[in-house]
């Protein structure tokens, strides 16, 4: 049986072990408030600006939505709860906050990312903080030669994106967070592909998490917001309130409450749009067409035993480079049906997209790529869209 085999019974059957079986539970009531006869069972949404205070003129416990709000402290408790941190902090999208990570560095300071890092966090350090005096540094996380190379001299900051975008290589989050702490680097984990149900970087080392909570968390493509949890209360951790309360990139009490309505069917969500992915992988694995898929499920990923260690199933990513180039592959795309042709991802419906068109000259991502957003559509239906697309192109 191949592991995406395996992966699609775990996705199945929560009594492998893999899948505690109080996730779902836990996710449910995330959010749960008032228990209270008459209370409502779908939380409130408070659109207020502004908290009345008590008489002696103190915040009880809000006082301006900027600085906190009941949509988004419940939002933010949450993702404490399910990422294990001790504090979060919600953006108004995911770039505000890789953009709130960054802001808590000094001139002088040295960060690595990876060599195929999320492109807009990588445009954050290359040209908004290009007179910042920050330095960073590309390289890729699996070569651990290199990275050791490269914290011979000081660093700051390591930032790690796993599986990555949209190549899907995996980074051992653990060993690069003991290598990265061993030189004094503070450590910090991109996990929107994976989501907390997947995979818990804090767990496995790191100092912060980053979500683009427009994906998989909010899960509908209609809500824009990002989100940053931390483990610890340290300075750091202080400035980077401040950065969210000062700054002021916060998301609205609406989008809060989207956002947490979507994350109660996360775990659900995941596990449909892991087994589809699971058999797509295999599909496409097996069509002469499809030169190389991408999918940290399937045996031949060389992070597959690392992803199978650190994430409790493979995701619902993956990447297929099809025979030829950039005229096949956007061919392809156009000719899928149950597929849009659209960036983004996380969404309940699957999303095709041509990455080389939409990423910088310098990404080198490969002109004959498609990355694949894996729904939850029937897969059945998912992988005869594509066996149909793939006879159109090559009839
Ligand atoms: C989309 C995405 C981001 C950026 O998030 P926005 O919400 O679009 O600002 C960052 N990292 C990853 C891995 C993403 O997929």
């Amino acid at each position: 049986m191949t592991v995406a085999n395996d992966a699609r019974n775990a996705a199945d059957d929560s009594s492998t072990g893999r899948q505690r079986p109080s996730v779902d539970t836990a996710y449910v009531h995330a959010h749960r408030g008032d228990t209270a006869p008459g209370a409502p069972v779908s939380p409130p949404l408070f659109m207020s600006t502004t908290f009345r205070r008590t008489a002696e003129g103190f915040p009880a416990p809000h006082f301006y939505s900027r600085i906190s709000c009941p949509n988004r402290s419940a939002f933010e408790d949450a993702m404490v709860m399910l990422e294990h941190g001790s504090e979060a902090f919600a953006f108004a999208s995911g770039l505000a906050a890789s953009m709130a990570v960054f802001q808590t560095l000094r001139p002088g300071d040295h960060v690595v990312i990876p060599d195929d890092a999320y492109y807009g966090v990588r445009l954050q350090l290359q040209e908004l903080l290009r007179h910042s005096g920050i330095r960073f540094t590309r390289t890729d996380m699996t070569d651990l030669s290199a990275l050791r190379a490269i914290l011979r001299e000081p660093v700051a900051l390591v930032w790690m994106e796993t599986p990555s975008n949209p190549l899907l290589k995996v980074t051992d989050i653990r060993v690069v967070a003991k290598l990265a702490h061993a030189c004094g680097a503070r450590v910090v984990c991109d996990n929107t592909w994976a989501t907390p149900v997947l995979q818990q970087p804090l767990l496995l080392g790191c100092d912060a998490v980053v979500h683009s909570v427009t994906k998989y968390i909010g899960g509908h493509s209609d809500v824009l917001m990002g989100c940053v949890v931390v483990r610890g209360h340290d300075e750091w951790c202080h400035e980077l309130r401040r950065i969210q309360t000062i700054g002021g990139a916060v998301p609205s009490p609406a989008t809060c409450w989207m956002a947490s309505r979507g994350m109660q069917t996360l775990p659900v969500r995941m596990r449909a749009a892991c087994a589809s992915a699971a058999r797509v992988a295999e599909f496409c694995a097996g069509d002469g067409r499809v030169v190389d898929v991408s999918y940290p499920g399937l045996p031949v990923h060389p992070g597959q035993v690392i992803a199978m260690d650190q994430m409790s199933l493979p995701g619902a990513m993956l990447s297929m480079r099809v025979r030829g180039g950039r005229a096949e592959a956007l061919a392809v795309a156009g000719a899928l049906k149950l597929f849009a042709h659209a960036t983004s991802l996380g969404g309940v419906e699957s999303l095709v997209e041509h990455r080389a068109t939409v990423e910088p000259s310098d990404s080198g991502t490969p002109e004959n790529l498609l990355r694949l957003s894996i729904g939850l559509e029937d897969g059945d239906e998912l992988v005869a869209d594509i066996d149909a697309a793939i006879r159109t192109v090559y009839p």
